[in-house]
C-alpha cells in the first residue's frame, strides 16, 4: 500500500542498525567475535523466537508482502534472501563472522561470500579476473601462482583453466624467492595466487613483499590460508586483496560438512575494467557471478561451520602445541628422513613463518601475556626407505585415521602421492615437492602422548628392515600408480 519507498526506508533503517551493531562487535576480541558473530540477542528476540543459537533456515526462498516489496528485493534495492542460491540468513551469519575474523586487528572493512566448497571458493575468487579484455580481446591471459598448492587446486589450474581454456598458469616453484614471482609477471597477468602454508609441503613466503609486487603491477594478490585459519594468520592485514578458505578443514574441525569462503577487502587492486567488482569483490561475487553460476553453501553446512568456529582460537593453540611435540618426536626418530613443520627451527622457512604466524590475542590473554608463535596442526614427514616403507608405517596406525582429510579434531594421515596428489602425475608432484615417501599428518585434539605412541606403533614396523642406502626420490612404482589413478 505504501509503495517501494516505504520498504526502502525501512531497509535503510535496518541496515543502519546492523552496521552499528557490527561496528561495536568489531571492537571486541577475537574469541568474542567467534562466539557471537553477527547474530545478536535483539535479532533473536525480534525475529527468531529468542533462539540462542543461529537458526538453520532450511528454506529455498523468501515470501514478500506485496509486489512493491518483491520488486525492491529482486532489484537488490533492499537486503533480501530472495532465494537461497544467492542469500539465506544462516549463510549470512557465517559470512558475517568470517568477514570479521579475517579482518580482525586490521582496521579494514571486509566482506565475505560463503561457497559450497573450498574449490568453489577458489573458482569464485579467480574467475572474475579471467575475463576477456574488451579493449584487447586477442591478448592471451595468464596468472602467476605457487606450484605448491592443494591437489584439487592444481587440477583446477592445470586442467580446467590451462588445458581446457588456454589460460596460462605460470608456476612459482620457489615461492620464497621474490625475484621468481616478479620475473613471471607481464601485462597479461591477471592476479598472483599463493597457498600458505601449503598443503602438504608447507611452503611459505613473505606475504607483505609479494603483495607489494602484485600492487606495483596493478594486480591483486589472492591467498589460500586454509591451513593457518584466521586464528593464526590474517593475510588481508599484510596487503593481500582476497583470502579464501576451505571451510571444510580446520574451520569445521568436527568434519560435519564441506564449505568454502572468499573474504575481500574494499577497493581491491585489479587491471580489469570493472568498478563494481573492485569496490566490493565478495558482494559483487554474491550478487552477480555466483548468482549465475550457483556454487552456494547449504544453510545446514553453514551452521555446522559456525558451531566449530566459536572455539577456533583455543583449538588452534592446543592443536599447534601438540603438533610441535609430535614434530620434535619425529625429527629425532631413526626411521625418519625429514620432518616438514614450520614450527621447527630446522625448517628453512621457519624465520619467515615466524614473522606471520601468531596465536591471535595471545598478548592479552591470561596464559601467555605476550605474542606467541603458533604454526597450526598440519605437518608432514618423509620415511626412510621410500614409498613402500611409508605405506608400511601408514598401515600400522591404530588410532590415527587413514583418510584424505585434514583440519580434523581427530588425527588423520594420508600419503599424498597416492591420494590427494595422484592425478597431477610425477612431474606435477616433483614441482610441488611431493615425494612417494611423504606422509601428511593432521594432528587432532588427542593427548600428544597417545598420538606419539600410535606413530611409534607404525614406525616400529620398520625395525630390522634393510633399505638401499639412497634410492631415487620418485620411484618407477610411484609413477605407474599415478597413471592408474587418472
Ligand atoms: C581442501 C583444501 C582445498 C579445497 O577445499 P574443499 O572444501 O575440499 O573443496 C583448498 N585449499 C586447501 C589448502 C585445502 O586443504
Amino acid at each position: 500500500m505504501q509503495g517501494k519507498k516505504h520498504y526502502i526506508e525501512a531497509a535503510v533503517k535496518s541496515a543502519k542498525w546492523h552496521a552499528e551493531y557490527q561496528k561495536e562487535m568489531r571492537k571486541k576480541k577475537f574469541d568474542t567475535i567467534a562466539v557471537h558473530g553477527i547474530y545478536s540477542m535483539q535479532e533473536a528476540l525480534n525475529f527468531n523466537q529468542g533462539s540462542i543459537i543461529e537458526p538453520i533456515y532450511m528454506s529455498t526462498s523468501q515470501a514478500y508482502r506485496d509486489a512493491d516489496e518483491m520488486e525492491a528485493a529482486l532489484g537488490y534495492e533492499i537486503p533480501t534472501w530472495c532465494y537461497s542460491r544467492i542469500a539465506n540468513p544462516t549463510m549470512y551469519y557465517l559470512e558475517g563472522v568470517l568477514a570479521m575474523l579475517e579482518g580482525y586487528g586490521s582496521g579494514l572493512e571486509t566482506s565475505a561470500i560463503a561457497t559450497s566448497s573450498g574449490m568453489s571458493a577458489i573458482m569464485t575468487a579467480v574467475e572474475p579476473f579471467l575475463v576477456v579484455d574488451k579493449k584487447h580481446p586477442e591478448r592471451p591471459i595468464n596468472f602467476v601462482a605457487t606450484a605448491q598448492v592443494y591437489g584439487g587446486t592444481f587440477q583446477q589450474f592445470a586442467e580446467r583453466k590451462q588445458n581446457d581454456r588456454g589460460i596460462e598458469w605460470r608456476k612459482v616453484i620457489h615461492s620464497h624467492d621474490l625475484d621468481e614471482w616478479e620475473s613471471l609477471i607481464d601485462e597479461n597477468t591477471r592476479f598472483l595466487y599463493g597457498e600458505m602454508p601449503s598443503n602438504p609441503g608447507l611452503a611459505f613466503f613473505d606475504l607483505a613483499e609479494v603483495a607489494k609486487i602484485a600492487h606495483r603491477h596493478g594486480i591483486p594478490l589472492i591467498i589460500d590460508a586454509t591451513v593457518a585459519t584466521p586464528a593464526l594468520m590474517r593475510p588481508l592485514q599484510h596487503g593481500a586483496d582476497i583470502v579464501i578458505h576451505s571451510v571444510s578443514k580446520t574451520l569445521t574441525s568436527s568434519g560435519f560438512g564441506i564449505g568454502g569462503v572468499v573474504v575481500s577487502r574494499k577497493n581491491i587492486t585489479s587491471n580489469i575494467d570493472n568498478d563494481e567488482m573492485k569496490a566490493d569483490f565478495a558482494v559483487y561475487s554474491k550478487l552477480l557471478p555466483n548468482r549465475d553460476n550457483g556454487p552456494n553453501i547449504s544453510p545446514f553446512n553453514a551452521v555446522m561451520a559456525l558451531n566449530d568456529i566459536r572455539t577456533l582460537r583455543s583449538k588452534m593453540d592446543q592443536f599447534s602445541r601438540t603438533t610441535m611435540k609430535v614434530a620434535e618426536f619425529l625429527e629425532q626418530h631413526k626411521h625418519i628422513e625429514g620432518v616438514d613443520y614450520l614450527g621447527l627451527k630446522s625448517n628453512p622457512l621457519h624465520e619467515i613463518a615466524k614473522k606471520y604466524m601468531f596465536l591471535v590475542d595471545s598478548e592479552t590473554d591470561d596464559i601467555y601475556r605476550k605474542a606467541v608463535n603458533r604454526y597450526g596442526h598440519l605437518m608432514s614427514f618423509r620415511v626412510k626407505g621410500g614409498g613402500q616403507a611409508a605405506r608400511d608405517v601408514f598401515d600400522g596406525f591404530e588410532m590415527i585415521w587413514r583418510a584424505t582429510d585434514l583440519g580434523r579434531v581427530k588425527s588423520v594421515a594420508t600419503i599424498p602421492a597416492i591420494s590427494t596428489h595422484s592425478q597431477q602425475g610425477e612431474e606435477g608432484r616433483k614441482a610441488a615437492n611431493i615425494p612417494d615417501n611423504l606422509i601428511r599428518l593432521n594432528i587432532g585434539g588427542e593427548h600428544a602422548d597417545d598420538i606419539i605412541a600410535d606413530l611409534e606403533k607404525g614406525l616400529s614396523r620398520l625395525d630390522g628392515k634393510v633399505f638401499p642406502v639412497s634410492g631415487p626420490l620418485f620411484s618407477a612404482a610411484g609413477a605407474s600408480s599415478a597413471r592408474l589413478q587418472r
